[in-house]
């Protein structure tokens, strides 16, 4: 019989590591990674790019049968694709995280991701980074950990991520945006950000990314 796939559920706030310490040990442990954010973040660029107002649910509703995600490994690496354009790079784009924010929080744009974020980990061994996936879309992960560090040294993180990508901003707008995301994401009635009962707590504020990297492939390999 073929070994049953093993599914990793990360979730926790902003900034706090989430995909590039799970890219790496998706790296390291052979496993497809998978940033559930990107779809959120690619209805909120559709509806930025079509004038749909985003603060208007219904608005937004109306228009999710045009909207069609994907995402595509190439190389191993995961692309997000809308209605057939690569929009990996500008879905990072600190409006469009804003904008992603605010769409997840309705219900309808969650409803219609939610097969798509699990037909990854029924074919595949993966491990998936968002905000609800130990608690609605994997509830039943092989591994669950909750990860997240101070705000503020999650803002520098940030902070300096966007700089290096050339991305005019200033420390306390990148603090504030967090802020701003965070409570939205864990205040919406539908799949809010919480740590799921049976998920492991990782804090990484006091550790560098390696050390970080270090503590995930540990808590994964212990229970795999
Ligand atoms: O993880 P990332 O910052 O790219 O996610 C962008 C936004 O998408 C988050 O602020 C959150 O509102 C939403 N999101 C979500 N559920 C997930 C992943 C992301 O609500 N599983």
């Amino acid at each position: 019989m073929a070994k049953p796939h093993v599914s990793v559920a990360i979730d926790g706030p902003v900034g706090a590591g989430k995909s590039s310490i799970a890219r790496n040990a998706a790296k390291t442990l052979g496993y497809i990674y998978v940033d559930t954010g990107a779809l959120y973040r690619a209805v909120g660029l559709f509806c930025k790019r079509s004038g749909v107002d985003i603060a208007d649910a219904s608005a937004v509703e109306s228009v999710l049968t045009e909207v069609r995600p994907e995402i595509r490994l190439i190389d191993g690496v995961q692309h997000i694709y809308l209605n057939g354009e690569d929009v990996s790079e500008e879905i990072r784009l600190p409006e469009i995280s804003m904008a992603a924010s605010a769409v997840s929080a309705i219900p309808a744009v969650r409803a219609a991701l939610l097969d798509l974020q699990r037909n990854m980990a029924e074919t595949n061994s993966v491990i998936m980074d968002g905000r609800d996936i130990g608690t609605v879309v994997l509830p039943n992960a092989t591994v669950k950990i909750f990860l997240t560090a101070k705000p503020e040294i999650r803002a520098k993180r940030r902070y300096d991520e966007l700089c290096a990508k050339g991305v005019a901003t200033t420390f306390e707008e990148v603090l504030s945006d967090l802020n701003t995301r965070d409570y939205n994401d864990s205040h919406r009635e539908t799949a809010p950000l919480k740590q799921a009962d049976d998920a492991v707590l990782a804090d990484t504020s006091e550790l560098d990314f390696e050390q970080s990297c270090e503590l995930v492939c540990n808590i994964i390999k212990e229970r795999v």
